[in-house]
């Protein structure tokens, strides 16, 4: 059986008109796989003021980019994306449609597949193509087990999760090219409206590009043990993460949260503060460089995957580390 594909399309979401990090990491799987298996890596993009996004997108590895440069697209609407993308995969026909999973990719990708009536594989750690078909790695049972499932027939669609893929160095000489596809979608079709939108506010660097996260989770005690937090992350020029119990309580916004639900991030180093180390947190966070823990039971599960841990009332540890950092910073 051939190995071959028939090109594999990456739907890559912009912010501030600029193509967001996970979007490159699967230009970077797309390539990888094209290269081993043939076919074209085509990147779509939506949104507004795009100049420039296609030269950047084929210097990531795309062979070409289509661009659909229209205002409703400016803000994402998964209803209103829907028509546009949906006819774009279709004439593509790759094997593969990469969407990223994220909060809109998660919304977008399974809609997507309803509309073609295709297959869609969420939260996908890696690709393999075996005898031509797309074999996907992702964690079950709450990241205590992996599973590796595949489609009955293609194109199919599939998220992938933040860092677990490596983007590219960007060659601007790399060849390819890029067009602008007008939109099909009639305005008078959509039956849901945006009415307001916000944007929360972050302060320092992001969460998923940190290279170093200091998490705090029940064992803080409360919303005031994320304060410490800001100030050592602050110090180091990290960010600030959370456990899922933490979140629920409002000790920290949301946007905090760490793990198989939350966010994916695989920094230099992860200090986890009062966190038990639940397979559902860990789902996060395990592909750190290092992880140093903070916590009172000495048979926490997070001492298992941590490099080096601290038995200790996390209010007494925390502020001899940040009298230290400030020495060593002096
Ligand atoms: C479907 C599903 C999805 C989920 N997704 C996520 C997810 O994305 N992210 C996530 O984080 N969780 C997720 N969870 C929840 C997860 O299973 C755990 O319940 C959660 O991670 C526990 O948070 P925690 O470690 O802060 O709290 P706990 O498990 O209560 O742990 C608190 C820790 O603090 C320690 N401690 C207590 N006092 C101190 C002190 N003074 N100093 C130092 N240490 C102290 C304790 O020894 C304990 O180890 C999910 C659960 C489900 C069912």
């Amino acid at each position: 059986m051939t190995e071959n594909i028939n090109g594999v399309l990456v739907f890559v979401e912009m912010v501030d008109n600029q193509p967001v990090e996970l979007g490159l990491e699967m230009l970077g799987l797309a390539r990888r796989i094209s290269d081993s298996h043939g076919g074209t890596v085509t990147a779509v993009v939506f949104g507004t003021n795009l100049e420039g996004v296609g030269d950047n997108l084929i210097a990531y590895g795309a062979d070409q980019v289509l661009i659909n440069d229209n205002v409703i697209f400016d803000n994402f609407h998964a209803e209103a994306w829907l028509p546009d993308l949906s006819k774009i995969v279709a004439e593509v026909a790759p094997a593969i449609v990469l969407i990223g999973h994220s909060l809109s990719g998660t919304d977008l990708a399974p809609r997507l597949a309803f509309r073609l009536d295709i297959d869609v594989a969420t939260g996908c750690e890696s690709i393999e193509i075996v005898n031509g078909r797309p074999h996907m790695t992702r964690s079950c049972f709450g990241g205590l087990a992996r599973e590796v499932v595949t489609f009955n027939k293609t194109p199919a669609v599939a998220t992938i999760r933040s860092k677990t893929q490596q983007a590219l160095t960007p060659m601007m000489e790399r060849a390819g090219e890029f067009k602008f596809v007008s939109s099909i979608l009639d305005l008078n079709s959509l039956r849901s409206r945006v009415i307001k939108r916000e944007r929360e506010k972050t302060v320092g660097v992001k969460l998923e590009s940190a290279k170093i996260v200091i998490s705090g989770g029940l064992g803080l005690g409360g919303p005031e043990g994320f304060n410490t937090l800001n100030e050592i992350a602050e110090l180091v020029d990290g960010a600030v993460g959370a456990s899922r119990a933490a979140c629920d309580l409002d000790w920290c916004p949301r946007s905090y949260q760490v793990g198989l639900t939350g966010r994916t991030v695989a920094p230099e180093l992860y200090l986890a503060v009062g966190i038990s180390g639940a397979s559902h947190h860990m789902a996060g966070c395990g592909n750190a460089k290092t992880i140093v823990s903070i916590n009172s039971d000495p048979a926490a599960a997070i001492f298992k995957s941590s490099r080096f841990g601290i038995v200790g009332n996390c209010q007494e540890v925390m502020p001899a580390l940040v009298e230290e950092i400030k020495k060593l910073k002096a």
